[in-house]
């Protein structure tokens, strides 16, 4: 199941799948880990399928800080970049939600400052940061939203969830956010 929406003449897209595995689209995001090394989860995936070649591209970026993004090339991926970004870790980075929201306004100024049409987020923060899948979704979702009406390039926002609870939680935050912005 994929829920789609078109708003502000950009399609923004909740569907389960894997964030490593996304080729229709020019970027994909990774939830780094400060050292922007290989790490589990979202980091691990991403990683495993570019390569040693993006670790080694990482290296001289790091270390950022939550809220920061910065921007690869995607190696052996089917993409174009990879635009890494470190979310807050729950409960110790603060203040968390606006840390969370920086995420994805970063990944979206990077995307536009790289002529990116297309871009693929997963769930920052939500698995080993800790931070809860609804209030995440619903910061995710609202600060795309608000960043809309500022994009040229980008055409299509996906956010690709692990699980099925995660999509569905996502999925409607999307109808919400689109609601509160009418
Ligand atoms: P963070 O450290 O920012 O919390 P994680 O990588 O631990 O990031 O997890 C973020 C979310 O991404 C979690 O919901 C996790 O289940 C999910 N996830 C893990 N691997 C993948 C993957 N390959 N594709 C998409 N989502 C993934």
């Amino acid at each position: 199941m994929t829920t789609r929406r078109d708003y502000h003449g950009v399609t923004i897209e909740c569907l389960q799948g894997n964030i490593a595995d996304q080729p229709d689209v020019d970027a994909i995001v990774n939830a780094a880990n400060a050292q922007l090394r290989i790490g589990g989860g979202v980091a691990g995936a991403i990683h495993r399928a570019a390569g040693p070649g993006l670790e080694e591209e990482c290296r001289p970026l790091a270390p950022i800080r939550p809220g920061e993004a910065v921007i690869t090339g995607a190696h052996n991926l089917p993409n174009r970049h990879v635009i890494h970004c470190l979310g807050p870790v729950f409960g110790k980075d603060k203040p968390s939600d606006q840390l969370l929201a920086a995420c994805y306004r970063n990944a979206l100024r990077l995307a536009e400052e790289h002529d990116i049409g297309s871009i693929a987020f997963p769930s920052i923060s939500t698995g080993a940061f800790g931070y809860p899948v609804e209030a995440a979704a619903r910061i995710a979702l609202r600060t795309v939203l608000e960043e809309l009406p500022g994009l040229t390039s980008v055409k299509l926002i996906r956010f690709v969830l692990f699980s099925t609870e995660d999509l569905e939680v996502h999925s409607h935050a999307l109808e919400k956010a689109i609601g509160e912005a009418r």
